[in-house]
């Protein structure tokens, strides 16, 4: 070896482990049984893709496409990006697979990595996770309230509280010329005051000017035409059966007209789940309507609806809401000398056999420090093997819980367990 070098992450990429992986584990197990009685099973697509399917997909004027993909050169010249969100790649493997043949609708989750090349501070991270849906096929907005009372259902059996769900519509493109056209009005005397990015967005796309976080185009949009007043008669109507549909499942809304959402694919029903307790960056959940994506890639006309859960932000307000749950092993065996190890080894062997979670205290550690390797693990049972347990047969028994303790034959354990 050469002299030591210090190797870190990249700079917004975090590691997870213990213990904090568990409670990314039971977000993720939480999720998918939830998920799972709302009828929507997983799909795995890949983490890398054509960089033109994100560019298409998600708009050339919104900030993740402007400046935050990673994207490079694959050897053979082609652009490659990772994904920095999760519903081109489905709605790609929805098409290409022909997924709409399956029975109607089709319902599918994932997690896993998105990827954006963002400024990195508390909640925002340049690799990070998301939990998502994708319920394909269905124009009624009764799924737009399934999917939000799944999402309620979701946040409700992991614990978080005090969260608003803030919904909008932002019409179809019957209704978007008309609003464009506000727009343009409303922003084209304030054309010189807008920053740079917005200049550009004016002409492409100037929805995305309601989405800039410069300070001085957040002073300019104030007495913005509101969106919700140009929606057609269609997409009034599918708005207002969204809402009393929430009414009647008691999901507490707030109607949110500024909210536009970052990604040019949506269509109709928009929304936010948004927290007091994370500072700026308090959304953990966003999704709506996409009813034209599925044909912009190629597939048949198919209305179609998600949302995506940022994991970072839900982990960090069930570690600062609930106490951590750290599993712990049921059986610690400490042993005395080698013979008692090799017996340890042996039980061990067969108990995990069994399923049953075994450490095995290691006979080149004295037994004061295998019992406190024992506590510091939790262990449920501690077995303690020498040679006299070896040559009678019985071993002895404490539980460290309860501090009740005995002996019983290394035969009997695994019964004994039971
Ligand atoms: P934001 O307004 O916070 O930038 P967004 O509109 O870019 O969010 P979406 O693309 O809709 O977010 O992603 C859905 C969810 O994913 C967000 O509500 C958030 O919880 C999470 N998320 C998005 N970007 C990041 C990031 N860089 N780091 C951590 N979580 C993120
Ligand atoms: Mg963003």
């Amino acid at each position: 070896m050469g002299s030591a070098e210090r190797y870190n992450a990249l700079k917004g990429i975090q590691d997870i482990f213990p213990p904090d992986i568990y409670i990314w584990q039971k977000i993720e197990k939480i999720a998918a049984d939830v998920f799972s009685v709302y009828g929507f099973q997983e799909l795995r697509a890949p983490i890398i893709e054509l960089t033109d399917i994100f560019i298409r997909s998600i708009g050339e004027t919104s900030d993740i496409v402007e400046k935050e993909m990673y994207t490079f050169s694959d050897k053979a010249g082609r652009s490659i990006t990772l994904r920095p969100e999760g519903t081109a790649p489905v709605v790609r493997c929805y098409v290409q697979n022909h997924l709409y043949n399956l029975p109607f609708p089709q319902k599918f989750f994932y997690s896993g990595p998105m990827f954006r090349y963002e400024r990195p501070q508390k909640g925002r991270f340049r690799q990070f996770y998301q939990i998502g849906v994708e319920a394909f096929g269905v124009a009624d907005p009764t799924i737009d309230a399934e999917i939000l009372s799944m999402l309620r259902l979701f946040l409700d059996t992991i614990g978080l509280k005090e969260l608003s769900f803030e919904v909008n519509s932002i019409g179809c493109e019957q209704c978007r010329p008309g609003y464009r056209k506000a727009l343009y009005d409303f922003f084209s005397n304030k054309f010189d005051n807008l920053c740079p990015d917005c200049k550009r967005r004016f002409g492409v796309n100037p929805l995305r000017i309601l989405d800039c976080k410069v300070d001085s185009c957040i002073e300019l949009r104030k007495g913005t035409p509101r969106v919700t007043d140009f929606l057609c008669n269609e997409c009034k109507e599918h708005f207002h059966t969204l809402l009393f549909l929430l009414q009647t499942l008691n999901i507490p809304y707030v109607i949110n007209p500024d909210m536009v959402r970052g990604l040019d694919y949506y269509t109709r029903t928009t929304f936010e789940v948004t927290t007091e307790h994370l500072g700026a960056q308090n959304a953990v959940a966003a999704g709506g309507r996409y009813d034209r994506l599925v044909e912009e890639f190629g597939g048949p006309p198919t209305p179609a609806i998600g949302f995506a859960i940022g994991m970072e932000r839900i982990a960090t307000l069930l570690k600062s809401s609930q106490k951590q749950e750290v599993p712990a092993p049921k059986v610690f065996i400490a042993t005395i000398g080698a013979p008692a190890e090799k017996e340890g080894l042996v039980i061990a062997d067969k108990l995990r056999g069994q399923g049953i979670w075994v450490e095995l205290g290691y006979a080149d550690k004295s037994l004061k420090s295998q019992l406190r390797r024992a506590d510091r693990l939790n262990a449920d049972y501690v077995f303690i093997i020498g040679d006299n347990e070896i040559n009678s047969g019985i071993a002895k028994w404490k539980r460290l819980s309860n501090g009740s303790q005995g002996e019983i034959s290394m035969l009997e354990i695994f019964d004994f367990l039971k």
